[in-house]
Protein backbone atom coordinates (compact mmCIF):
# COMPACT_ATOMS: atom_id res chain seq x y z
CA UNK A 1 0.00 0.00 0.00
CA UNK A 2 3.01 2.15 0.77
CA UNK A 3 4.66 1.45 -2.59
CA UNK A 4 1.03 2.30 -4.17
CA UNK A 5 0.75 6.15 -2.21
CA UNK A 6 4.82 6.64 -3.33
CA UNK A 7 3.95 5.69 -7.08
CA UNK A 8 0.78 7.83 -7.47
CA UNK A 9 2.44 10.98 -5.85
CA UNK A 10 5.30 10.56 -8.29
CA UNK A 11 2.87 10.09 -11.09
CA UNK A 12 0.90 13.27 -10.13
CA UNK A 13 4.46 15.25 -9.41
CA UNK A 14 5.56 14.36 -12.86
CA UNK A 15 1.86 14.75 -14.74
CA UNK A 16 1.86 18.43 -13.04
CA UNK A 17 5.69 19.07 -13.40
CA UNK A 18 5.16 18.00 -17.39
CA UNK A 19 2.04 20.24 -17.91
CA UNK A 20 3.63 23.18 -16.10
CA UNK A 21 7.14 22.65 -18.74
CA UNK A 22 4.12 23.06 -21.99
CA UNK A 23 2.22 26.13 -21.16
CA UNK A 24 2.20 29.72 -21.29
CA UNK A 25 3.03 31.19 -18.58
CA UNK A 26 2.60 34.48 -19.81
CA UNK A 27 0.98 36.86 -22.37
CA UNK A 28 3.58 36.90 -24.90
CA UNK A 29 4.52 39.46 -27.44
CA UNK A 30 4.77 37.92 -30.58
CA UNK A 31 5.48 41.00 -32.34
CA UNK A 32 8.78 42.78 -34.08
CA UNK A 33 8.83 46.68 -33.52
CA UNK A 34 8.60 48.85 -36.36
CA UNK A 35 11.68 51.20 -37.26
CA UNK A 36 13.49 52.21 -39.84
CA UNK A 37 15.53 48.76 -40.03
CA UNK A 38 12.28 46.77 -40.56
CA UNK A 39 12.27 44.50 -42.89
CA UNK A 40 10.33 45.01 -46.53
CA UNK A 41 10.39 43.34 -49.89
CA UNK A 42 12.60 44.96 -51.83
CA UNK A 43 9.92 46.24 -54.73
CA UNK A 44 7.96 47.48 -51.38
CA UNK A 45 8.03 51.25 -49.61
CA UNK A 46 9.94 50.40 -46.36
CA UNK A 47 9.14 51.91 -42.86
CA UNK A 48 10.02 55.29 -42.73
CA UNK A 49 10.18 57.36 -39.21
CA UNK A 50 10.33 60.74 -39.24
CA UNK A 51 10.81 62.31 -35.79
CA UNK A 52 8.85 65.49 -36.39
CA UNK A 53 8.26 67.22 -33.32
CA UNK A 54 9.76 66.40 -29.24
CA UNK A 55 9.41 70.02 -27.22
CA UNK A 56 8.24 71.72 -24.24
CA UNK A 57 6.14 74.70 -25.92
CA UNK A 58 6.01 78.01 -24.47
CA UNK A 59 2.76 77.26 -21.98
CA UNK A 60 5.28 74.43 -20.43
CA UNK A 61 3.98 71.35 -22.16
CA UNK A 62 5.65 68.59 -22.84
CA UNK A 63 4.46 67.75 -26.96
CA UNK A 64 5.70 65.07 -29.06
CA UNK A 65 4.40 63.75 -32.52
CA UNK A 66 5.88 61.68 -35.35
CA UNK A 67 5.32 60.14 -38.67
CA UNK A 68 5.72 56.99 -40.79
CA UNK A 69 5.25 55.73 -43.81
CA UNK A 70 4.73 52.00 -45.03
CA UNK A 71 3.80 49.56 -46.94
CA UNK A 72 1.49 47.16 -46.19
CA UNK A 73 3.72 44.30 -46.26
CA UNK A 74 6.62 44.23 -43.93
CA UNK A 75 7.85 43.32 -40.67
CA UNK A 76 4.99 41.67 -38.49
CA UNK A 77 1.98 41.65 -40.82
CA UNK A 78 -1.02 40.29 -41.73
CA UNK A 79 -1.54 39.03 -45.44
CA UNK A 80 -5.65 39.39 -45.95
CA UNK A 81 -7.04 36.79 -48.48
CA UNK A 82 -7.54 39.63 -51.04
CA UNK A 83 -3.71 39.41 -51.56
CA UNK A 84 -3.89 36.67 -53.57
CA UNK A 85 -7.76 36.37 -54.36
CA UNK A 86 -9.70 38.81 -55.94
CA UNK A 87 -12.67 38.09 -54.24
CA UNK A 88 -11.04 37.34 -50.80
CA UNK A 89 -11.54 39.49 -47.80
CA UNK A 90 -9.82 42.65 -47.24
CA UNK A 91 -8.49 43.48 -44.14
CA UNK A 92 -11.08 45.25 -42.31
CA UNK A 93 -13.81 42.67 -43.54
CA UNK A 94 -12.57 39.81 -41.48
CA UNK A 95 -14.58 38.57 -39.04
CA UNK A 96 -13.63 39.37 -35.63
CA UNK A 97 -14.46 35.95 -34.74
CA UNK A 98 -11.78 34.86 -36.80
CA UNK A 99 -9.03 37.44 -34.78
CA UNK A 100 -9.34 36.19 -31.50
CA UNK A 101 -8.94 32.24 -31.60
CA UNK A 102 -7.06 29.39 -30.52
CA UNK A 103 -3.54 28.82 -31.38
CA UNK A 104 -1.39 26.15 -31.81
CA UNK A 105 2.05 25.55 -32.86
CA UNK A 106 4.29 23.47 -34.64
CA UNK A 107 7.99 23.28 -34.53
CA UNK A 108 9.85 22.16 -37.52
CA UNK A 109 12.97 23.39 -36.72
CA UNK A 110 14.60 19.83 -36.92
CA UNK A 111 13.71 19.45 -40.37
CA UNK A 112 15.17 23.32 -41.00
CA UNK A 113 18.65 22.30 -39.14
CA UNK A 114 18.70 19.08 -41.95
CA UNK A 115 17.50 21.15 -44.66
CA UNK A 116 18.14 24.87 -43.65
CA UNK A 117 16.44 27.09 -46.16
CA UNK A 118 15.61 24.37 -48.23
CA UNK A 119 13.49 23.12 -45.67
CA UNK A 120 9.51 22.81 -45.99
CA UNK A 121 6.45 21.74 -43.62
CA UNK A 122 4.92 18.74 -44.97
CA UNK A 123 1.43 17.04 -44.20
CA UNK A 124 3.13 14.20 -42.47
CA UNK A 125 4.38 16.93 -40.07
CA UNK A 126 0.96 18.05 -39.18
CA UNK A 127 -0.28 14.42 -38.99
CA UNK A 128 2.28 13.84 -36.39
CA UNK A 129 1.44 16.87 -34.98
CA UNK A 130 -1.98 15.65 -33.83
CA UNK A 131 -1.13 12.21 -33.40
CA UNK A 132 1.10 13.73 -30.32
CA UNK A 133 -1.36 16.27 -29.52
CA UNK A 134 -4.81 15.67 -30.63
CA UNK A 135 -6.55 17.34 -33.20
CA UNK A 136 -6.34 21.04 -34.05
CA UNK A 137 -9.26 22.55 -32.76
CA UNK A 138 -11.80 24.47 -34.99
CA UNK A 139 -11.08 28.04 -35.48
CA UNK A 140 -7.43 28.03 -34.92
CA UNK A 141 -4.24 29.61 -36.19
CA UNK A 142 -1.21 27.55 -36.95
CA UNK A 143 1.75 29.07 -36.18
CA UNK A 144 4.92 27.46 -37.98
CA UNK A 145 8.16 27.45 -36.31
CA UNK A 146 11.43 27.19 -38.58
CA UNK A 147 13.26 28.78 -36.16
CA UNK A 148 13.99 31.67 -38.57
CA UNK A 149 13.27 34.28 -36.10
CA UNK A 150 17.01 34.37 -35.01
CA UNK A 151 18.36 35.90 -38.15
CA UNK A 152 15.95 38.62 -38.18
CA UNK A 153 18.60 41.40 -37.11
CA UNK A 154 20.52 40.58 -40.39
CA UNK A 155 18.46 41.20 -43.65
CA UNK A 156 20.55 39.43 -45.98
CA UNK A 157 20.47 36.00 -43.75
CA UNK A 158 16.96 36.38 -42.90
CA UNK A 159 15.58 36.34 -46.45
CA UNK A 160 18.53 34.52 -47.78
CA UNK A 161 19.63 37.13 -50.24
CA UNK A 162 21.67 35.26 -52.96
CA UNK A 163 24.16 36.23 -55.64
CA UNK A 164 21.77 36.60 -57.95
CA UNK A 165 18.93 38.60 -55.39
CA UNK A 166 16.90 35.37 -55.36
CA UNK A 167 15.13 34.76 -51.74
CA UNK A 168 16.36 31.09 -50.18
CA UNK A 169 14.35 30.67 -46.92
CA UNK A 170 12.28 27.83 -45.30
CA UNK A 171 8.54 27.80 -45.93
CA UNK A 172 4.98 25.46 -46.33
CA UNK A 173 4.67 22.81 -49.24
CA UNK A 174 1.54 23.11 -51.65
CA UNK A 175 0.66 19.54 -50.15
CA UNK A 176 1.02 21.12 -46.30
CA UNK A 177 -1.53 24.31 -47.46
CA UNK A 178 -3.55 21.54 -49.00
CA UNK A 179 -3.83 19.55 -46.06
CA UNK A 180 -4.68 23.11 -44.07
CA UNK A 181 -7.49 23.74 -46.68
CA UNK A 182 -9.03 20.48 -46.43
CA UNK A 183 -9.04 20.21 -42.53
CA UNK A 184 -11.44 22.87 -42.14
CA UNK A 185 -10.30 23.73 -38.78
CA UNK A 186 -7.52 26.42 -39.28
CA UNK A 187 -8.29 30.10 -40.30
CA UNK A 188 -4.91 31.46 -40.83
CA UNK A 189 -1.32 30.25 -40.23
CA UNK A 190 1.50 32.39 -39.01
CA UNK A 191 5.41 31.79 -40.07
CA UNK A 192 8.67 33.47 -38.41
CA UNK A 193 10.00 34.43 -42.07
CA UNK A 194 9.15 36.76 -44.91
CA UNK A 195 6.65 34.37 -46.60
CA UNK A 196 3.90 31.42 -46.08
CA UNK A 197 5.63 30.17 -49.43
CA UNK A 198 9.51 29.43 -49.30
CA UNK A 199 11.91 32.28 -50.54
CA UNK A 200 12.21 30.60 -53.67
CA UNK A 201 8.25 29.81 -54.65
CA UNK A 202 8.12 33.06 -56.98
CA UNK A 203 4.34 31.56 -58.09
CA UNK A 204 3.34 32.29 -54.52
CA UNK A 205 1.23 28.38 -54.62
CA UNK A 206 0.62 28.55 -50.66
CA UNK A 207 -0.38 32.40 -50.91
CA UNK A 208 -3.17 31.03 -53.54
CA UNK A 209 -3.85 28.01 -51.73
CA UNK A 210 -4.69 29.51 -48.85
CA UNK A 211 -6.55 32.58 -49.98
CA UNK A 212 -8.34 30.71 -52.43
CA UNK A 213 -10.52 29.39 -48.85
CA UNK A 214 -10.51 32.33 -46.65
CA UNK A 215 -7.53 31.85 -44.83
CA UNK A 216 -4.92 34.95 -43.83
CA UNK A 217 -1.25 34.50 -43.43
CA UNK A 218 0.50 36.56 -40.83
CA UNK A 219 4.30 36.86 -41.37
CA UNK A 220 7.48 37.81 -39.67
CA UNK A 221 6.20 36.54 -36.29
CA UNK A 222 8.32 36.56 -33.77
CA UNK A 223 8.37 33.04 -32.27
CA UNK A 224 10.74 32.48 -29.27
CA UNK A 225 12.73 29.69 -28.25
CA UNK A 226 10.57 28.89 -26.06
CA UNK A 227 7.01 28.32 -26.93
CA UNK A 228 4.34 25.50 -25.93
CA UNK A 229 2.52 23.73 -28.80
CA UNK A 230 -0.81 24.06 -27.13
CA UNK A 231 -2.80 25.93 -24.52
CA UNK A 232 -2.82 29.62 -25.92
CA UNK A 233 -5.39 32.15 -26.93
CA UNK A 234 -3.94 34.70 -30.20
CA UNK A 235 -5.12 38.34 -30.25
CA UNK A 236 -4.70 38.95 -34.36
CA UNK A 237 -4.43 42.93 -34.55
CA UNK A 238 -3.81 43.95 -37.78
CA UNK A 239 -4.12 47.78 -38.37
CA UNK A 240 -7.48 48.06 -39.59
CA UNK A 241 -7.22 49.35 -43.22
CA UNK A 242 -10.25 49.30 -44.82
CA UNK A 243 -9.24 48.37 -48.32
CA UNK A 244 -6.04 46.84 -46.90
CA UNK A 245 -4.45 43.84 -48.88
CA UNK A 246 -2.20 43.43 -45.80
CA UNK A 247 -1.45 45.65 -42.87
CA UNK A 248 1.30 46.09 -40.05
CA UNK A 249 -0.08 43.47 -37.28
CA UNK A 250 -0.10 43.30 -32.96
CA UNK A 251 0.15 39.85 -32.55
CA UNK A 252 -0.50 38.72 -28.74
CA UNK A 253 -0.22 35.18 -27.40
CA UNK A 254 -2.03 34.84 -23.78
CA UNK A 255 -2.25 31.38 -21.86
CA UNK A 256 -5.68 29.68 -22.03
CA UNK A 257 -6.84 30.28 -18.37
CA UNK A 258 -5.95 33.61 -18.46
CA UNK A 259 -8.43 36.23 -17.22
CA UNK A 260 -8.38 37.98 -20.64
CA UNK A 261 -9.57 34.99 -22.33
CA UNK A 262 -13.21 35.22 -24.02
CA UNK A 263 -15.43 33.31 -21.94
CA UNK A 264 -15.86 31.55 -25.23
CA UNK A 265 -12.69 30.03 -25.98
CA UNK A 266 -11.97 29.13 -22.00
CA UNK A 267 -13.90 25.55 -22.63
CA UNK A 268 -11.88 23.63 -24.26
CA UNK A 269 -8.23 23.61 -23.53
CA UNK A 270 -5.96 20.89 -25.42
CA UNK A 271 -3.69 18.85 -22.98
CA UNK A 272 -0.31 19.30 -23.18
CA UNK A 273 1.65 16.78 -23.95
CA UNK A 274 2.41 14.33 -21.33
CA UNK A 275 5.37 12.32 -21.06
CA UNK A 276 4.21 8.66 -21.46
CA UNK A 277 6.01 7.47 -18.41
CA UNK A 278 4.18 9.56 -16.14
CA UNK A 279 0.57 7.89 -17.64
CA UNK A 280 2.02 4.51 -17.48
CA UNK A 281 2.75 5.36 -13.57
CA UNK A 282 -0.58 6.42 -12.77
CA UNK A 283 -1.97 3.49 -14.59
CA UNK A 284 0.19 0.97 -13.26
CA UNK A 285 -0.40 2.54 -9.71
CA UNK A 286 -4.24 2.16 -9.80
CA UNK A 287 -3.75 -1.68 -10.70
CA UNK A 288 -1.95 -1.81 -7.41
CA UNK A 289 -4.26 -0.10 -5.78
CA UNK A 290 -7.11 -2.23 -7.18
CA UNK A 291 -5.20 -5.53 -6.36
CA UNK A 292 -4.25 -4.35 -3.08
CA UNK A 293 -7.63 -3.77 -2.31
CA UNK A 294 -9.31 -6.81 -3.81
CA UNK A 295 -7.13 -8.82 -1.54
CA UNK A 296 -7.38 -7.10 1.84
CA UNK A 297 -11.54 -7.60 0.84
CA UNK A 298 -10.67 -11.64 0.63
CA UNK A 299 -11.93 -13.14 4.23
CA UNK A 300 -8.74 -14.61 6.26
ZN1 LIG B 1 2.47 39.77 -46.85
Amino acid sequence: MRCFVVFFFIGCYLETISATLTRLEDTVDLTWSFDNDTIYWTNSQPFVFTRKIAEIRRDGVWYAANEFCAGEHGGTHFDAPYHFNKQGWKVAEIPLSRLIVRGVKIDVTEEVELLKDKALLLPEHLEQWEEDNGSIPKNSVLLIKFGWSKYYSNKTEYLGIDQQDNLNFPGLSEAAAEWIVKSRKIVGVGVDTASADAGRDINFPVHRILSAHQIYVLENVKIPAAFPDTGFILYVLPMKIQDGTGAPLRLIAIPHDSDLVPPNLKIVAMSPAVPIYSHIIIILSSVVLLVLYSSSNVPE
